[in-house]
């Protein structure tokens, strides 16, 4: 259906007819909407320009973006979320178990919005340098403050970005209209040809049986999407062999604390994410039973485990490490001044009471983000796995992007929910997302062996990668965005 709508506007002519047949439609859903906003209460079938589904850290920057956009005043745009609202007068003095590492593209994001402010405020962690090497051979690659200007990233508590938003959401009350509490149970969609009767919008209806209407549907409604699902769009995806567990650390001892530690070992990546100068976040990546298994030790053993998985050398072979040293000799040789030295982790003596949690962990691709009068925007539309902390950082991307196009339309008179910008929206966000994902999912999986020639071969990779500052630098340019 999706490639017959482009085609279908694709004869500009036939697209101008449908838009006009569609106007005299509008009128008749807004008299129908009208009796039955009367008879059925203040809300029942109101029509809405755009409607978000799904308010977590995505659909909520998506509300605030969008009522803050001067192009978009007078729009009557509605986030609907199933959860409760999520405010937080006071910053809780312990931290929570989910953080997010926020690129600096996505704090200019937060910030444009309205809502970094109110993160700094409250908590956030900047870091300057990023140490990643290979359990497996003493191969390491950094990224630090030389290759960029600025913070390499800030590590933010999920829920005070959330926090934030909603704070920042309530400010924008005159634009943006929000209902908690208000799961989506069904969509009916518009037809993209003339059909008598057929309503030309979005209909959603809330398990309350509230129905409402929008002329664009965003989903962001997480990787599960119902908003995907129902629309028939084709999905990639499978589920890795990993759970992560994730856990506050204290560290033995307070150190300065800005550098994200990411180690690779056979079973999945571990890291150790900076958020003060005695606490880290763990994000430990590794087979769904030994997530099990760890979750189960007391705490002394999971510490143990956790030291023993940033320390030991027990997966080094000695072939791999004679291939690794003679490879970082001709380096040095070659490039006498590149490289950089190793740095030790902190070691951890403890964790937060009760933040111990494990995930599930997937990819997932929606091959079209994009159908007749609905975007999808987040993990709906783009699942990764956490070892590059990229999954909500492609989020606020999409935020930015659809933003900006949505904000174009309006301003020259057309159609918020038209497949002309949506389009733009889908290859704009494609071209970047796509790349990332391919090279997070090969990360995966070439670190998830210790078998020697692959080890060899990533050893040469990350060693070489590592003296050339151009290539980080790209690398960080990319990641950052
Ligand atoms: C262990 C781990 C570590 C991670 N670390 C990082 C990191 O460091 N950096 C990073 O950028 N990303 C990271 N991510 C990824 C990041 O958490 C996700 O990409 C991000 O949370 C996706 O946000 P979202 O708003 O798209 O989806 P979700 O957070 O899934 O939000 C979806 C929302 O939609 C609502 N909803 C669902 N269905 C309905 C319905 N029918 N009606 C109404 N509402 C509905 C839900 O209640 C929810 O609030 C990590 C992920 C994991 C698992």
């Amino acid at each position: 259906m999706h490639s017959l709508t482009k085609t279908a506007l694709s004869f500009n002519g036939i697209g101008r007819r449908c838009v006009a047949l569609n106007r005299f439609s509008e009128a008749r859903i807004i008299c129908r909407g009208l009796t039955c906003a009367a008879e059925h209460g203040e809300h029942e079938n109101e029509l809405y320009d755009v409607i978000i589904s799904g308010g977590g850290m995505v659909g909520t920057a998506m509300a605030c973006s969008l009522g803050l956009d001067p192009n978009l005043e007078g729009k009557k745009i509605l986030l609907l979320e199933a959860g409760n609202k999520k405010v937080m007068d006071k910053v809780p003095d312990a931290y929570g178990t989910r953080v997010s590492s926020i690129s600096p593209g996505s704090a200019t994001l937060l910030s444009g919005v309205g809502a970094w402010d109110h993160i700094m405020n409250m908590r956030c962690k900047p870091y300057q340098k990023m140490q990643v090497w290979d359990a497996c051979s003493d191969a390491l690659i950094t990224f630090d403050k030389e290759n960029l200007q600025d913070e390499l990233a800030y590590i933010v508590e999920n829920n005070i970005i959330v926090a934030a938003l909603t704070k920042q959401l309530e400010n924008l009350s005159d634009q943006v209209r929000v209902q908690y509490k208000s799961k989506v149970v069904k969509y009916i969609w518009p037809k993209s040809h003339q059909v008598a009767d057929a309503i030309p919008w979005v209909q959603v209806t809330l398990a309350n049986g509230q129905t409402l209407q929008t002329k664009l549907l965003i989903g962001a409604d997480g990787p599960n999407s119902m908003v995907r699902r129902e629309a028939g769009i084709p999905t990639v995806k499978w589920n890795y062999d990993q759970s992560a567990v994730v856990a506050v650390l204290h560290l033995s001892e307070p150190t300065e604390n800005n550098v994200a530690w990411q180690r690779f070992l056979p079973t999945g990546p571990i890291a150790m994410l900076p958020l003060s100068d005695t606490e880290s976040s763990l994000v430990w990546s590794t087979s769904h039973r030994h997530a099990e298994e760890l979750l189960q030790l007391d705490e002394e053993s999971f510490v143990d485990s956790i030291n023993t998985a940033f320390w030991s050398n027990e997966n080094h072979s000695e072939l791999v490490e004679t291939a690794g040293s003679l490879f970082r000799t001709a380096l040095s040789v070659l490039m006498p001044s590149a490289g950089s030295a190793r740095q030790l982790p902190p070691s951890v003596a403890g964790i937060g009471p009760k933040s111990r949690v494990m995930f599930p962990l997937g990819m997932g691709h929606a091959s079209e983000y994009i159908r007749h009068r609905v975007a999808l925007i987040g993990d709906a539309a783009h699942r990764v796995h956490p070892l590059a902390g990229q999954g909500a950082n492609l989020g606020f991307g999409d935020v930015a992007c659809l933003t900006q196009l949505l904000s174009q339309a309006a301003f020259n008179g057309k159609d918020l929910g038209a497949m002309q910008h949506l389009l733009e929206y889908e290859t704009v966000r494609q071209r970047h997302n796509l790349p990332m994902m391919a090279a997070i999912d090969l990360m995966k999986r070439l670190y998830s062996t210790n078998a020697a020639p692959m080890v060899v071969l990533r050893t040469f990779g990350l060693q070489a990668t590592n003296t050339l500052p151009a290539m980080k630098a790209q690398i960080m340019a990319f990641a950052s965005k």
